[in-house]
Parts: C-alpha cells; sequence; structure tokens
C-alpha cells in the first residue's frame, strides 16, 4: 500500500515527491510517457529562481528528481490507466498492474494542442512536430525554411531555437502581435531569420501525397486572402490540453479538462490532490508547478496525519 502515489513526473510531480519523501512518506512517483514533463523539450530555462545563468529543461528535471529520490521517493516508468477513487484505498492500474494508495497526487500536467487539420496529423513525423528541441536538428530541416505556429512564449522560443538550422523561420500567429512575454517578443522579432506572418491561420499541410511537407496554405483572417509558404517543417506551438481524461466523471474539471480544485490543492474527492498544469490555466510555469507540488504534497501528509489521529 503507497501512502502516496504521485501521478506525473513534471515540475509539479517530482516537488510534490521531494515534500513527501521529506515527511518520510516514501511517495512512488508514476513518470507518465514523458518523464520529466515538458519542461525536458525546452532549452534554457532563464526564469527559475537560483539560476542566473540558466539552465538546461532536462537538466533541471534530472536533478529534480534526483534530489525527491535522495529523500526515500521512488521513481517509477509507467502510465497510469485507470483510476478507482470510489474508496478507500484507491486503485491504481498502471500499465495493467493495480497499484493502491491512500493519497493521490494528481501531477498529470498537459500535452500538445493541434491544428485539428487532417493533414498535420497525416504528417505528423513526416515534417510536422511539436517539438523543435527534439526534432529541430534532423537533417530534413537543415539550411530549409522552417514554419512555426502560434504567438506565445512556446512558440517563440521554437523559433528562436530553429534559427540556429533553418534559412527563414516563418512564426505563422492568427494576430498582430505576439502573446508571449514582452522580453521574449522583442527578442524574436529581433531576429533577422525570423519573418512574422500575422493575421494568419494554417488551413492545409501541404503535401500529403508526396507524404512529406512542402509547404502550408495560410489564410489571412482579415483579409481572407490565401497563399502558400513553402517549408519543409511545420512546428505546431499553440498551446496545450490537460492530460486528465482519466479523471473525467470522478474529478471536478472545467469545460477544457482543467481539474477545478476544490480548496487550494484539495479536489472534490478528500485524499485526491492535484497540482501543476493539469489544473493551471493561467500561470503555467516551472516555478509555479513546483509551488503547487509543495503544496499537494504537504496537503497529501495532513491528510494522512489526520486519518491516522
Ligand atoms: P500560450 O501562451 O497559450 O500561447 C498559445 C498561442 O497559440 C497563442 O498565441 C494563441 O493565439 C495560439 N493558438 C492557440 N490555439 C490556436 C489555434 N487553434 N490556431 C492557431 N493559433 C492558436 O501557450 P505557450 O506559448 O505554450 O505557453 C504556455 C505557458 O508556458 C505560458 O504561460 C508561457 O508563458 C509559458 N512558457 C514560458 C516559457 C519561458 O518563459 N521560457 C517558454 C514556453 C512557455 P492567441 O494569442 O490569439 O490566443
Amino acid at each position: 500500500m503507497e501512502k502516496v502515489a504521485i501521478i506525473g513526473s513534471g515540475c509539479a510531480g517530482l516537488t510534490a515527491a521531494l515534500y513527501a519523501a521529506r515527511a518520510n512518506l516514501q511517495p512512488l512517483v508514476l513518470t507518465g510517457r514523458h518523464p520529466g514533463g515538458l519542461l525536458t523539450t525546452t532549452t534554457v530555462v532563464e526564469n527559475f529562481p537560483g539560476f542566473p545563468e540558466g539552465i538546461d529543461g532536462y537538466e533541471l528535471m534530472v536533478r529534480l528528481q534526483k534530489q525527491a529520490e535522495r529523500f526515500g521517493a521512488r521513481v517509477q516508468f509507467g502510465t497510469v490507466e485507470n483510476v478507482d477513487l470510489s474508496g478507500q484505498p484507491f486503485h491504481l492500474v498502471v500499465d495493467g498492474e493495480t497499484i493502491d494508495a491512500e493519497t493521490i497526487i494528481i501531477a498529470s500536467g498537459a500535452g500538445h494542442r493541434h491544428l485539428e487539420l487532417e493533414s498535420e496529423i497525416k504528417l505528423e513525423n513526416k515534417g510536422v512536430t511539436y517539438c523543435a528541441t527534439c526534432d529541430g536538428a534532423l537533417p530534413m530541416f537543415r539550411n530549409q525554411a522552417l514554419a512555426v505556429v502560434g504567438g506565445g512564449d512556446s512558440a517563440c522560443e521554437e523559433a528562436m531555437y530553429l534559427t540556429r538550422f533553418g534559412s527563414i523561420v516563418y512564426l505563422i500567429h492568427r494576430r498582430d502581435s505576439l502573446r508571449a512575454s514582452k522580453i521574449m517578443a522583442e527578442r524574436t522579432l529581433a531576429h533577422s531569420k525570423i519573418k512574422p506572418i500575422w493575421d494568419s491561420i494554417v488551413t492545409d499541410v501541404m503535401d500529403v501525397s508526396q507524404g512529406k511537407v512542402t509547404g502550408v496554405r495560410v489564410k489571412n483572417v482579415k483579409t481572407n486572402i490565401e497563399r502558400v509558404l513553402e517549408c519543409s517543417g511545420v512546428f505546431v506551438a499553440i498551446g496545450h490540453t490537460p492530460n486528465t481524461q482519466i479523471f473525467k466523471g470522478l474529478i471536478d474539471m472545467d469545460e477544457q479538462g482543467y481539474i477545478v480544485p476544490k480548496r487550494g490543492t484539495a479536489t472534490n474527492v478528500p485524499g485526491v490532490f492535484v497540482a501543476g498544469d493539469c489544473s493551471d490555466r493561467v500561470y503555467r510555469q516551472a516555478v509555479t508547478a513546483a509551488g503547487l507540488g509543495c503544496a499537494a504534497a504537504i496537503e497529501a501528509e495532513r491528510f494522512l496525519a489526520a486519518r491516522n489521529e
């Protein structure tokens, strides 16, 4: 029987693990499909406190895992397929095996949002990708025109990263100003290789018949004029959707699937807590996820203490 099972191994999950481990609760962390979470796919994290020169996202997560393990956290590679929260103990089905737990911290994060185009799906991994850090250096993208879709910090980060490889990077955004933080937006727009394509949406990724990306059809939403931008890669960076499907109908969530805590990190099910991007549609920062992970672990510890009084 686990005292604390933590679903997810991003900033929220591993910080919860660190705090729960230091409370002597030997938490079990279930990594999900992407150990370390989305931060492992970013380049330099410049805004995590304590790293004045910035820190590589992957390295930050490796360090955080080591720190949690040092105090007794156990990290198990696995994906939670099903949960039974109808009574104590809770049951989690992880890759076919059932795990019982007295408390659960949901820190399942969020996944990349898609453009929802048929051609996008057909050309995924054939030039369409959701992670420049993971794929940008591939030979197929070198010295080629590339397109990034989105206007937030992620899109700017992807575009900046891709300037290392591409001959030109189109930044296609549906409005005429970036949503990204001021510093990121200024840096991005000042780069000589980045060409913003304002007020535009992607209506098609070409060419499905060739089985590779040769360009994108974009439509200016103000003029309705369509044109084709030739490019060899499309990097979609239009935000995220929370990884909460398995909790649907069990844990209170909003219409987009973000878990809505009842109070602090407590959910509608006593003993189940939530932290990080799967419940945060506002801040979505590494440091806020870490803070919520800490809070959830403290709440889980208090819940267990109260039960055993
Ligand atoms: P985001 O801030 O939600 O931005 C998503 C962007 O995609 C927006 O510009 C949005 O357009 C656009 N978009 C959404 N759906 C679209 C669609 N269907 N078609 C076309 N465009 C669409 O997401 P994010 O950039 O991934 O950032 C998420 C959070 O992580 C933010 O809080 C961000 O600050 C943080 N982050 C920080 C860093 C850093 O500090 N180093 C790096 C990456 C991310 P609209 O603007 O019109 O809504």
